[in-house]
């Protein structure tokens, strides 16, 4: 007898029919001899429709009433699902998040579960119950017990962790698409199932904007190992299932706030080449890439940033022995690259920097937790070290210094994460750093999480060996903020980014510009990211007085981009994935603004107009597309 906690999406129980069918699948499964648990959203759009109602009210409602509003919605497909179940002679229970005692901390509309009491539960289990609980919401832990939520879409997060906090066999989330496919179906109609997906992939693609599942839900699965799987709930078939690694001992107390960080990383065999002031048109990236993938070069991270005078600055890494090759054939395609364009500045030009490692912090446990990278910035600027590139991902922070600092930032940061091995990507021989704690960090199966047998089928991997891309993802909610002309020194990053992490404001695709200017007399360089647009003009009022304070420039903010990213474990050591994205959008004309990316992602801002038809051709580039058309059950 199995353990089961299942998920039902607004769609599942969109209508008595729906919710009478799911009753039905429930049934079938309590038959079989497994106990169940079940999480519900609300009916169909209704959350939506609560938010409007709100908004006619208020544009700014206040968040406390937003939580007491929206979990409603739940409250209501609860008890009818249970209903349902008692019609078809099955004993259930609705419970609310606070019946169970899903205990979060006080953050209206975006709380984190800190603790779930499954005392309750357990008993309406052993009663023969099915036992139907609301997703989306929980009860602070402070004396008001207050009714909170997780955040839109936050269900599959309920859910998962209810699954680990019971320690279930696993948790199966029920949709209305077959599964986790290579992109959006209503976007791009043969897009293509998958049988499995990593959770790292998986964690970028739902923090990139593919709403299928809460990047928490899988943050959850990850850091608890507990086996996920999203299914259609109009058909039978197995779905796609997310992996998890074995992971490391870890309480249930805290449960989505405890130890964010779980690994402090290091590479010293990096070295940087920037090509400064090329021009801001479509196929400059593509054209560069393509030269540095047909001599096989692989390339580590990219970054491209637009500046005030509509020229772009490209920076990459490779390691340290690839340099020449990479400084060669820079060099030799710059003068194509910036044919007919002249720059007041000066031209364009070719920069190489030899002495520089790369140190990040990793862990799943940073969605949404901008105080993360900020306290990695802060530590940095303690240790008087200064940050030449960032590169972020839902995993990791990524950070690009001088060489001489490799030591010192890892020290820092060991003692700040409380990490007391570091694990390391690529270690060279002769490095200094830490030598002799190169080794992995060996992962043991928690004993406090002891991981129940899975009952789960073994999963048949559609491809032998996983695609470099998995899938690609695209986000129209996000808006690009610059700030001009910020003083080149450590702690710069820190401060403006505390600042946000104060507002509670997530940050992604941080770039600084690798050119300087000389403002009365002070070396600075621009720095560029993107927020969701909700958060776009917050941030821009809480950036504003402290900026200047801080001697830097003015801040724009473009509403009208599109995020589009590819994803897939198996781009590191792939050369020309990055130059096989450039070139698709090129051959579309569409211009990339602004370009970063991690070890399993690329991520390209375009222009809002411009970001479906980027999503398809991206999505056509990499072979993605299957023969059949996938159905939509809404
Ligand atoms: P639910 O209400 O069941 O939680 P959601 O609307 O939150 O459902 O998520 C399911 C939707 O996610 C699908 O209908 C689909 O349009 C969208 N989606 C976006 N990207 C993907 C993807 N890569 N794979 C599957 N669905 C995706
Ligand atoms: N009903 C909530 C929403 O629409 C939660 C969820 O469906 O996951 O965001
Ligand atoms: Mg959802």
């Amino acid at each position: 007898m199995a353990l089961i906690v299942q998920k039902y999406g607004g769609t599942s129980v969109g209508s008595v029919e729906r919710i009478q069918a799911v009753a039905q699948r429930v049934v079938q499964i309590v038959n079989a001899g497994n106990s169940l648990v079940v999480v519900v959203s609300a009916m169909g759009k209704t959350t939506d429709g609560l938010v409007k109602l709100a908004n006619e009210i208020s544009p700014n409602p206040s968040r406390r009433e937003m939580d007491m509003l929206l979990s409603t919605g739940e409250q209501v497909s609860i008890a009818l699902l249970s209903m349902a179940l008692q019609a078809l002679g099955q004993p259930a229970i609705s419970l609310t998040g606070a019946q169970v005692g899903i205990v979060t901390e006080a953050e209206h509309t975006r709380a984190r579960i800190l603790q779930i009491k499954t005392e309750r539960i357990e008993r309406h289990l052993k009663e023969g119950k099915v036992v139907v609980v609301a997703g989306f919401q929980g009860i602070s832990d402070t004396n008001d017990l207050e009714i909170t939520t997780l955040g839109r879409g936050g269900s599959d997060t309920s859910a998962v962790a209810l699954a680990a906090a019971l320690q279930a066999n696993f948790c199966e989330i029920y949709t209305d698409v077959p599964g986790i496919l290579t992109t959006d179906p209503r976007l791009v109609p043969d897009a293509q199932l998958m049988a499995e997906i990593t959770c790292d992939e998986m964690l970028e693609l739902a923090s990139l904007g593919a709403k299928v599942l809460h990047p928490r839900a899988v943050e959850i699965a990850r850091n608890y190992g507990m086996p996920l799987v999203v299914r259609s709930s109009w058909t039978d078939e197995p779905g796609t299932w997310v992996v998890s690694p074995i992971p490391q001992s870890r309480s249930l107390e805290g449960l989505e706030l405890a130890r964010p960080v779980d690994g402090v990383e290091f590479d010293t065999d990096q070295a940087k080449v920037s090509l400064l002031r090329v021009p801001d048109r479509p196929g400059i990236a593509a054209r560069l890439f393509g030269e540095i993938a047909a001599q096989s070069l692989d390339v580590d991270l990219i970054i491209q940033s637009i500046h005030e005078s509509n020229t772009n600055d490209i920076a990459f890494t490779v390691t340290k022995n690839s340099l020449n090759q990479a400084e060669a054939v820079a060099t030799a395609i710059l003068p194509a690259l910036s044919r007919g364009v002249s720059h007041p500045d000066g031209d364009a030009e070719v920069m190489v920097e030899t002495r520089i490692a790369k140190v990040a912090i990793a862990g799943a446990g940073m969605i949404g937790r901008p105080g993360v990278a900020a306290q990695m910035f802060a530590t940095l600027a303690a240790a008087g070290v200064n940050i030449g590139m960032i590169s972020t991902s839902e995993v990791k922070v990524s950070c690009v210094i001088d060489e001489a600092d490799c030591d010192r930032a890892i020290a820092a940061l060991c003692q700040v994460f409380d990490v007391r091995e570091s694990s390391v990507g690529r270690w060279e021989p002769g490095t200094k750093a830490l030598a002799g704690q190169q080794e992995l960090a060996p992962k043991t199966s928690s004993p406090g999480v002891a991981r129940p047998t899975t009952l789960k089928p073994s999963v048949s991997s559609s491809h032998p060996v996983p695609p470099p891309v998995r899938g690609v993802a695209l986000d129209l909610n996000q808006a690009r903020l610059a700030i001009r002309h910020v003083p080149d020194r450590p702690g710069m990053a820190a401060e403006l980014f505390q600042i946000l992490a104060r507002q509670n404001i997530s940050v992604d695709m941080i770039i600084q510009s690798q050119r300087c200017r000389v403002v009365n007399g002070i070396t600075t360089r621009d720095i560029a990211f993107t927020v969701g647009q909700l958060d776009a003009d917050l941030a821009c009022a809480a950036l504003e007085n402290a900026a200047s304070a801080l001697g830097c420039g003015e801040i724009v903010v473009d509403r009208e981009i599109a995020k589009v990213s590819i994803v897939g474990a198996g781009m590191v050591n792939h050369p020309g994935i990055a130059a096989r994205m450039f070139d698709s959008l090129a051959r579309q004309q569409i211009n990339i603004q602004m370009i970063a990316t991690s070890e399993i992602k690329v991520s390209c801002v375009v222009a809002k107009a411009d970001g479906v038809a980027a999503l398809q051709v991206v999505h056509t580039a990499f072979g993605l597309s299957g023969g059949e058309t996938i159905q939509v059950s809404a």
